[in-house]
């Protein structure tokens, strides 16, 4: 039996919604148990509908490493987060992006060649295999986990970054966190760690990351100089004209929010925790949340019985993670069914056992 041809992208593109939609569920139905659709909180609703699994990057790829029988891992979300399906899965498994363009610029910020030049630049001074801990956030490319892997580091994720912080002092003396200095200071200044011993590393900024030497000694928590696009659009003066506008709301936030963000909010969680806060709270109660907006939407769709705001006036959405939208999931899932997997995402055998190694850290700490 010869193999049908490839399904082409553009003409999905002169479709109707309904008609994608229903060539999305053929599909699937067709593809059954092979193939599992896992879609990220801030994914768009239209595609987030058709996800099998849904949650954050890491629950979501344990899940998928769960249904061995599932051999195409669809992940509707950005890079790294396929990448770390495809660490997590078997063998035979095969992590797919609907949309390569689907990146995330804050594991942009990072790169390898950068982190290693910091790394020998503060060896300058620091013995650094003896005294520092690398942690890079989960959102960060597979070579990052794997460099953390072969220098004792780690991996975290905004649920569990301050319990990995705690684990890493137990290890060594101090921490070099990338790519997010939020995540990174948010959780140092949670573990109690005063801010001055808590330094940010510029890697444009020349010898030492712009550092003194007696700022890199003194520093308990190295941080990367990255953020979040989305998140750093969520201002202290949005708290305050929350809080005057809307009695008695409740202002969750994440992480990667600014440090000044964070200590004006009442709750601050990663997706996960921010959806239980709200699920939790009972009818009437008020919430202002700073975090991607389709996630948000979702929420106050799902509790209509509470008040819930966009804790910004502008719209702020992750626009990498919309990349993916029906007319790539078509794509995918019928280039599937007709035996051609398209945006396959693998990571090169070394990398990923070393990556595999600092992620393997960080599930026996949590
Ligand atoms: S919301 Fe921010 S950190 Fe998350 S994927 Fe988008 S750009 Fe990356």
């Amino acid at each position: 039996m010869t193999t049908p041809p490839p399904v082409p992208l553009d003409p999905l593109y002169a479709l109707d919604d309904a008609i994608l939609e229903q060539r999305i569920q053929v599909a699937k139905a067709q593809l059954g148990e092979s193939c599992v659709i896992l879609g990220h909180h801030y994914q768009r609703e239209e595609v987030y509908r058709f996800a099998d699994l849904t949650g954050d990057s890491l629950k979501l790829a344990r899940l998928a490493s769960q249904r061995p029988q599932a051999r195409y891992i669809v992940f509707c979300g950005v890079h790294f987060m396929a990448e770390v399906a495809d660490i997590l899965s078997g063998p035979d498994q095969i992590a797919i992006l609907p949309d390569l363009a689907a990146g995330c610029s804050m594991a942009d910020m990072a790169d390898l060649p950068g982190v290693s030049a910091a790394w020998r630049d503060l060896g300058r001074i620091l013995d650094m295999e003896r005294t520092v801990t690398p942690i890079t956030y989960v959102n960060s490319t597979a070579d990052l986990k794997a460099f953390c892997g072969d220098h004792g580091g780690t991996v975290c994720t905004s649920s569990n970054a301050v319990r990995i912080l705690q684990w890493a002092f137990e290890q060594r003396e101090k921490v070099l966190f990338f790519p997010d200095q939020h995540l990174g200071r948010n959780s140092a200044v949670g573990l109690g760690i005063p801010l001055e011993r808590i330094v940010v590393y510029h890697p444009d900024a020349g010898p030492l990351g712009g550092l003194s030497a007696d700022q890199v000694r003194n520093a308990r928590v190295i941080l990367w100089e990255g953020f979040c696009s989305v998140h750093q659009m969520f201002q202290p003066a949005h708290v305050d004209l929350f809080r005057q506008r809307v009695p008695g709301v409740r202002i969750v936030v994440h992480p990667e929010c600014s440090l000044e963000v964070c200590q004006k909010a009442d709750v601050l969680g990663s997706t996960e925790q921010i959806q239980a806060a709200v699920r939790a709270a009972p009818p009437g109660s008020r919430f202002a949340i700073g975090t991607e907006l389709n996630l948000v939407n979702r929420l106050q769709k799902e509790q209509p019985d509470k008040e819930i705001h966009f804790l910004c006036p502008t719209i702020c959405m992750c626009s990498t993670m919309f990349r993916i939208d029906l007319q790539h999931l078509c794509w995918t899932l019928e280039n599937l069914v007709a035996g051609h997997v398209v945006n396959p995402i693998q990571v090169p055998a070394r990398e990923a056992a070393s990556a595999r190694v600092a992620l393997e850290r960080m599930l026996a700490v949590v």
